[in-house]
C-alpha cells in the first residue's frame, strides 16, 4: 500500500480551475473569461513587441552570462521598479528610504512581505478588502498572519461601500496591517475615487496602521503608469511607512517569467538597510534567489528611453482595447434589451467585471453557452473580443430572463 493512501484529493484552485474545466470542453464557441490573462481580438496571448526586442538585445549580448542573481535579485531592475510604482523624483528613492526586493511575480512579492512582516512587526493581524482576490487569504495565513476582512464592495450600488470600510478600519487594532489594491481591484472592478483615497489614508495614518499594497495592474487601469500609481504615492508622500507587491504579470505581459518586487517604505535609510538584511534571511531557505530572465527584460525596457516609450504605448493600446470590450458588452445587452442596470459594467475598472450574476446563472451560461468563468460572476474583459462579446450578450440576456 502507498504511504500516502490516505491523502485526500484536493479542490481545484477556484481561478486556475476555470481554466481546467475549459480544457476539457471539445466545444467550439468556448469562451474561457476566467483566467487574468490579456488576449488580442483574434483570443490570442500577446507578447508584447517590446518584450520580443529586449529578449534580442539579451540573447545577442555575448557578455551576459547564467550565473545566480544575489539573494535580492538584480540591482537595476529592483531601482528601476521602485521608481516606477513612486516615480521619478520621490524623496522616498532620493533619501534611500526603500528597499526594494526581486521577487517570484506578485504573489511571490506578497509571500516574501508576509513572511517578513509574521517574524518582525509586532501586529499580526492583516484586514483585507471584502471580497479580494482569492489567494491573498492563503498567502497571508500561511506566513502565520491572521486575516480578518473590512468591508468593500456594496453589491446594492455595485460600488464601493466607503462608509464601512471606514468604520472597519477605525475599529481595527492600532498597528494592523491593511492590504490594498493599489487600481483595478480584484475581483470587482471598484476602486477609490482620489478624495476617499485620502479619507482611507487619513484613517489609516491616525490609527497608526501599515498599508500593504498589492499592485497588479499598474497601467492596465487608466492605460497610465502614472495614473494607475497615484494611490501608492499618496501614502508614500505623507512621509509614512508601507509595503508594495507589484507584478509585472499583466502590464509587459510576463505572466510565466514570475517578475515582481517588493518594495518596504521606510522612515529612515538605517531602518531600510536593516530591513533588507533581514528580507535575505526570509529569501534565502525558500528559493535561494529569483530567475535572471524575466527581470533583465523589465530592467532592459524600463532603462532605454525608447524601448520605455514604446511599452507605454503598448500598453495603453491594452487598456484601452478592454475599455473598448466593457463599451460593446454594455451596448450589445442594451440592444438586446437585458432587463436590469448594467451601468457598472463601463464604470468598473481595469481587468475584471464583477457581473452581478449569481452561481446559479454562471453555471447555466457554462453548461448551455460554454462559458467559463469563476462562480462569483466575475468576467475578465481582457479575455473578450469584438466577435465573442454577441455570445457572452446572449448568454447573459439568456440567464437573467
Ligand atoms: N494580486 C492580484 C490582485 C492579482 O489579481 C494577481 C494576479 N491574478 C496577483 C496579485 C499576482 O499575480 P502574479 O503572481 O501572477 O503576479
Amino acid at each position: 500500500d502507498s504511504a500516502f493512501a490516505n491523502v485526500a484529493r484536493a479542490p481545484e484552485d477556484p481561478i486556475l480551475g476555470v481554466t481546467v474545466a475549459y480544457n476539457k470542453d471539445p466545444s467550439p464557441v468556448k469562451l474561457n473569461l476566467g483566467v487574468g490573462a490579456y488576449r488580442t481580438e483574434e483570443g490570442k496571448p500577446l507578447v508584447l513587441n517590446v518584450v520580443r526586442k529586449a529578449e534580442q538585445l539579451l540573447v545577442n549580448d555575448r557578455s551576459r552570462v547564467k550565473e545566480y542573481l544575489p539573494i535580492v535579485g538584480l540591482a537595476d531592475f529592483n531601482k528601476l521598479s521602485a521608481k516606477l510604482i513612486l516615480g521619478a523624483d520621490s524623496p522616498a528613492i532620493h533619501g534611500n528610504l526603500v528597499t526594494t526586493v526581486q521577487c517570484l511575480s506578485g504573489t511571490g512579492s506578497l509571500r516574501v512581505g508576509a513572511e517578513f512582516l509574521a517574524r518582525h512587526y509586532r501586529e499580526r493581524t492583516i484586514y483585507i478588502p471584502n471580497p479580494t482576490w482569492g489567494n491573498h487569504t492563503k498567502v497571508f495565513t500561511l506566513a502565520g498572519l491572521t486575516v480578518k476582512t473590512y468591508r468593500y464592495y456594496d453589491p446594492v450600488t455595485r460600488g464601493l461601500n466607503i462608509q464601512g470600510l471606514l468604520e472597519d478600519l477605525e475599529s481595527a487594532p492600532t498597528g494592523a496591517i491593511v492590504l490594498l489594491h493599489a487600481c483595478a481591484h480584484n475581483p470587482t472592478g471598484v476602486d477609490p475615487t482620489l478624495q476617499q483615497w485620502e479619507q482611507i489614508r487619513q484613517m489609516i495614518r491616525s490609527k497608526s496602521l501599515l498599508p500593504f499594497f498589492d499592485s497588479a495592474y499598474q497601467g492596465f487601469a487608466s492605460g497610465s503608469l502614472d495614473g494607475d500609481a497615484q494611490s501608492v504615492r499618496m501614502f508614500v508622500g505623507d512621509g509614512g511607512e508601507c509595503f508594495i507587491a507589484q507584478s509585472y504579470a499583466k502590464n509587459m505581459g510576463l505572466y510565466g517569467e514570475r517578475v515582481g518586487a517588493l518594495s518596504i517604505v521606510c522612515r529612515t535609510a538605517d531602518v531600510a538597510s536593516r530591513v533588507n538584511s533581514q528580507l535575505k534571511l526570509v529569501i534565502r531557505p525558500m528559493y535561494s534567489n529569483p530567475p535572471i530572465h524575466g527581470a533583465s527584460i523589465v530592467a532592459t525596457i524600463l532603462k532605454d528611453r525608447n524601448l520605455y516609450h514604446e511599452w507605454t504605448l503598448e500598453l495603453k493600446a491594452m487598456a484601452d482595447r478592454i475599455i473598448t470590450m466593457r463599451k460593446h458588452l454594455f451596448d450589445a445587452l442594451g440592444a438586446r434589451g437585458t432587463p436590469g442596470d448594467w451601468s457598472h459594467i463601463i464604470k468598473q475598472i481595469g481587468m475584471f467585471t464583477f457581473t452581478g450574476l449569481n452561481r446559479k446563472q454562471v453555471t447555466f451560461m457554462t453548461k448551455e453557452y460554454h462559458i467559463y468563468m469563476t462562480s462569483d460572476g466575475r468576467i475578465s474583459m481582457a479575455g473578450l473580443s469584438s466577435r465573442t462579446v454577441p455570445h457572452l450578450a446572449d448568454a447573459i440576456h439568456a440567464a437573467v430572463t
